[in-house]
């Protein structure tokens, strides 16, 4: 036997599949989860499936539609994000309707222009605003986990900053002078609230999928 092949024994690859068309969140994962040999495949590498329509109230409803519809059509276990802004001044919206703020076909510039818009007389120290995911596994025997993250902050007058996407150019994290379109990918995955439900789901996901 090779050493590859004593090294291949002794730590099987358990496969998960990442229920979502976003590159950047597969990248994001599997930057993650390869440390802990754990695969994440995308949708495009499984068959076809009808994927749900985010109908549920709360990214956790969201989140746990999209990673059971995975399951049930690939009979893997999945793993589905559901993230958004939600703004103090606004009652918590956008909201799961983060994507879709300026309507169905709305781009990302187009819903930051929005928000802008809503809370244009609203002064600096009332702009209170985080991002929030919730992040759902489930296993083909109906066991399921959910994990958290969130990160708070206010949003800025302005657009400022290149890198990220969505509302990134007016998110000011707490204790930054930066939006966080004006980090680093590094920086933003440190203190992002999806980092964060990436990170406690490690544990999570280890210890599901060995049992
Ligand atoms: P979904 O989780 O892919 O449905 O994304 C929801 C929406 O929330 C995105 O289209 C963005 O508008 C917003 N959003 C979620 N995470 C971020 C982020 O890290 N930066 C900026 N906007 C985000």
């Amino acid at each position: 036997m090779t050493q590859q092949d004593a090294t291949q024994q002794a730590a099987p690859v358990q496969t998960v599949v990442l229920a979502t068309r976003n590159a950047k969140k597969l990248t994001e994962l599997r930057r993650v989860l390869d440390a802990q040999g754990i695969e994440v495949l995308g949708l495009d590498q499984v068959a076809d499936y009808p994927e749900p329509a985010e109908t549920e109230t709360t990214f956790e409803g969201n989140a746990l539609l999209k990673a059971r519809a995975c399951t049930e059509a690939t009979g893997l276990p999945a793993l589905a994000d559901d993230s958004g802004l939600t703004v103090a001044v606004l009652g918590g919206m956008p909201g799961v309707r983060s994507a879709r703020w300026a309507g169905p076909d709305a781009t990302d510039a187009d819903n930051l222009a929005l928000v802008l818009r809503q809370i244009a007389d609203v002064p600096a120290d009332r702009r209170d605003a985080s991002f929030v995911c919730a992040l759902a596994l489930t296993l083909p025997d109906g066991r399921t986990a959910v994990t958290h993250g969130e990160v708070t902050g206010r949003l800025t007058m302005f657009a400022r900053g290149e890198n990220g996407f969505g509302y990134d150019p007016i998110f000011l994290p707490d204790g930054s002078d930066r939006t966080t379109a004006e980090m680093t990918p590094a920086e933003k995955d440190a203190i992002s609230h999806r980092g964060h439900a990436i990170r406690a789901m490690v544990p999570v996901l280890a210890d599901l999928l060995t049992r």
